[in-house]
């Protein structure tokens, strides 16, 4: 049983540079499912969430388009929101701060009467989390505690680790920096589903106005896609979009243990869509796979038994990434082993690279061994270039 309503709007944007068409399809997508009224009381506090996760403008899919949050900002003043504020924590290594003024946040939110938190500085309070898996335990800010409805606007976006990016993913940029370097030791599926059970948003407006495919989350290619789609149910809403991007279930991990943990809906069957159909609005996204017989000219192996899709993603974008960048040689030879039941292939093997928490019992006299789970394309290859190698 779910507890929200598995109900999802999409709608077309006729401009999605125009603040004033932005703003209509907001209202179109609201009120199909309902209406930001009966969300919001007069005198709430409402945060907003976008995908802040770095300089990049809106126009390059990798940012949430101002327009979107501003519009969303403008109906939930009209409704009688005493305070609105833009909330972010971008990505590890950026400052959130320079990210704002980068994307004109600030003056945005001046003209809007909108409050701007940096969530890196934010005080933090521990709250326990009785339905978590991986995270009994975690810091949430201040900001977040003391709203009274939070409205998640991502951006839809492939990931180089877990296949898509969209609402629950999101999520993650309200969490304290060493928390956010832990949810891949801890579990990346598993911990965002954990997060969910305790920061799920009362609305998910997924921002597909300007999306972003291939290299994501940042550097990919952006898609003139021009939607946007609305939900209480974040599961719900995640599992249409990629329904849209091309995307199965079982490619994303955590979207599958979302619905299979009572998160949210999954089942498509179950799921209502309003405004568009899916069937007009789908459009396959640009996946990071390479050419098997890139690899096997390479003479690269790999040995994947019972990968979860974290590790099956995280290493075919590492391979594809390796490919653009032309480092791919440095592979040459390599045997990749991850999956949950790792073993040593018999025969010539060359160098062998164990990825994931899950090959670190595996016996071997030498190699590299790259942890987490799944581990960071990023990491991978700090591991195999010799920073940060732990020799088996
Ligand atoms: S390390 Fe193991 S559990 Fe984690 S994603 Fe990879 S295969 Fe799955």
């Amino acid at each position: 049983m779910h507890l929200r309503d598995p109900k999802v709007s999409i709608v077309r944007c006729a401009d999605q540079h125009q603040f004033d068409a932005v703003k209509e399809s907001v209202i179109q997508a609201t009120e199909l499912i309902g209406g930001l009224e009966s969300l919001i009381t007069p005198g709430d506090h409402v945060m907003l969430k976008p995908n802040f996760i770095c300089e990049a403008d809106y126009k390059t899919g990798a940012t949430t388009n101002p327009n979107v949050v501003f519009a969303v900002a403008e109906l939930c003043k009209e409704m009688g929101a005493k305070k609105v504020t833009i909330a972010e924590g971008s990505a590890i290594g950026t400052d959130t701060d320079k990210v704002f003024d980068a994307l004109g946040i600030r003056e945005l939110a001046r003209q809007h009467q909108c409050d701007v938190v940096n969530l890196i500085k934010d005080e933090f309070t521990y709250c326990m989390n009785p339905l978590g898996r991986n995270i009994k335990r975690i810091r949430l800010p201040r900001t977040f505690i003391e709203s009274n409805v939070v409205i998640n606007i991502p951006v839809m976006k492939t990931h180089d680790a877990l296949a898509v990016t969209l609402g629950l993913k999101n999520l993650k940029g309200i969490i304290h920096q060493s928390d956010k370097k832990r949810f891949h030791k801890w579990g990346l599926s598993q911990t965002i589903v954990d997060l969910g059970h305790l920061a799920m948003p009362e609305l998910t407006i997924i921002d597909g106005t300007i999306a972003l495919e291939g290299m994501g989350p940042v550097v990919g290619k952006a898609v003139n896609l021009g939607l946007l789609l609305a939900s209480t149910d974040t599961v719900a809403a995640d599992r249409v979009a990629m329904e849209i991007m091309g995307f199965e279930l079982s490619e994303v991990e955590y979207i599958k243990l979302a619905g299979e943990q009572g998160l949210g809906c999954t089942d498509l069957a179950q799921i209502k869509i309003v405004g568009q159909s899916l069937e007009s609005v789908k459009r396959p996204f640009e996946r990071l796979s390479l050419d098997p017989q890139i690899l096997e000219e390479m003479d690269i192996r790999l040995v994947a038994c019972d990968a979860c899709s974290g590790c099956n993603n995280a290493i075919s974008s590492y391979l594809y990434d390796q490919y653009l960048k032309g480092t791919l040689e440095k592979l040459r030879g390599c045997t990749l082993i991850y999956g949950q039941n790792p073993y040593i292939p018999e025969g010539n093997h060359g160098k062998i690279i164990r990825l994931g928490v899950c090959t670190r019992n595996v016996k071997m006299e030498q190699g590299i061994y790259v942890p987490g789970c799944p581990p960071h394309p990023m990491h991978i290859d700090d591991f195999v270039s010799g920073k940060g190698l732990e020799r088996a």
